[in-house]
């Protein structure tokens, strides 16, 4: 039984209001909290709980977290190099039929910089994240810098890939050259809902990107994917089935926020239809603290843009379950320039300004920081394990 929120008389294809489902028969959050598999059922009823009871959820992630991946929160320093992008995604401020975003792209001694400068500051790991690009010079590049990273911090800093679609061999390139984990986000793992926030073609497919990622795990990445929450059309039934979806795909790391209508985009159209801002944000949070509880040797990140709608949403997310965080150390004047959505936070401050911030309120989320640790998912270390091809365990 699903319940539609907003007037009849606006629901047609332009304006269609969002349902979200009503489980008529709400079950004690207690009792789904004690059991020790979560079936739909369960997680939609967690999804529905409101703001007093979800405390309850809160609370039982915060304990699984501690006891599965402890009280620490890893730094992935983000160097977002590029945000010209060959695909048209109709909720994305950088897709390619934006003319009104200046593009630009970081040469290679800038984003060595960056690198050098999380190197320095012990961050551990990087992310190099772009728009999606695939050309022959573009692979190179990225091959090229994996390994110019490597060399300049003796082999130690881990690198994240995050720049979409690619080619098996692509993939597998990159990972003989040292890049060990890749965040492809799904966004949507209902094809029905992922098909109207993609233009509908061949290179927006639904199946691509499945097969994408399971080429990542087949080299032997660390695989990440997401979704985005508080869609136009999106139902909690279609989150559960995000949740599940990950838990079925055993996935490594998953990064998931609200997401946040762009002015210059497609979906923007639909923004009468959208949960408030504030809703968006504790759903974000429902969701991480289920996945937590559901899957809790995985990392959990907590992404930006829960900061653009409460200035300490990531805190609050990483007492909720998450258990990594992105500072952007991306030379602050492009970073203006790589907004997937609008009001993104920190881009006006200096890298230094973010890290001196971030670790006082990580502190007050009652987390450590796992400087010098790559912090690599536990439960890729054991996946390969069950596999019979590690025997070592996360670093
Ligand atoms: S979401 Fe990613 S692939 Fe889609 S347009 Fe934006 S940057 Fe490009």
């Amino acid at each position: 039984m699903y319940k539609k929120l907003g007037d009849d008389s606006h629901f047609s294809d332009k304006n269609i209001f969002i349902y979200f489902g009503i489980n008529q028969t709400m079950k004690n959050p207690d009792s789904i909290l004690s059991k020790n598999t979560l079936d739909k059922d369960d997680i939609i009823a967690l999804l529905e709980l409101d703001e007093k009871d979800s405390l309850k959820l809160f609370a039982k992630a915060t304990e699984v977290k501690s006891k599965s991946v402890g009280k620490i929160t890893y730094f992935r320093g983000l160097i977002e190099f590029s945000n010209h992008c060959s695909k048209n995604c109709l909720y994305c401020g950088i897709r390619a039929g934006n003319e009104h975003t200046h593009r630009y792209e970081l040469d290679d001694e800038s984003i060595l910089y960056a690198a050098q400068f999380a190197y320095d500051r012990n961050y551990a790991s990087i992310v190099l994240q772009s728009g999606e690009i695939s050309s022959t010079r573009f692979i190179d590049r990225i091959d090229n810098l994996i390994k110019k990273i490597k060399e300049l911090s003796d082999n130690k800093l881990g690198i994240t890939l995050s720049v979409g679609e690619q080619s098996y061999e692509t993939y597998k390139r990159w990972f003989d050259s040292g890049g060990h984990r890749y965040l492809l986000r799904v966004e949507s793992s209902t094809p029905e809902l992922y098909n109207r926030i993609h233009p509908q073609n061949a290179h927006h497919s639904f199946d691509v990107r499945m097969e994408a990622l399971q080429n990542l795990k087949k080299i032997g990445y660390q695989t990440g994917t997401g979704v985005m929450i508080g869609l136009p059309w999106q139902t909690t039934e279609h989150l559960a089935n995000d949740l599940l979806f990950f838990r079925e795909f055993d996935v490594d790391m998953v990064g998931m926020g609200p997401f946040i209508e762009h002015s210059e985009t497609p979906l923007y159209e639909y923004r009468n239809t959208l949960l408030p801002l504030k809703q968006r944000l504790h759903l974000a949070f429902k969701m991480i603290a289920i996945l937590r509880i559901i899957m809790p040797d995985i990392n959990i990140a907590a992404a930006t843009a829960l900061q653009a709608i409460d200035p300490m949403g990531r805190e609050k997310a990483i007492r909720y379950g998450a258990n990594v965080i992105m500072p952007n150390i991306t030379p602050t004047t492009n970073r203006k320039n790589y907004q997937l959505y609008e009001n993104k936070p920190c881009i006006d401050e200096g890298a230094d300004d973010c890290v001196s911030c971030l670790e006082k309120r990580i502190e007050m989320a009652g987390d450590s920081i796992g400087y010098g640790k790559w912090g690599d998912s536990r439960h890729f270390y054991e996946r390969m394990k069950n596999a019979g091809i590690f025997t070592s365990e996360a670093e």
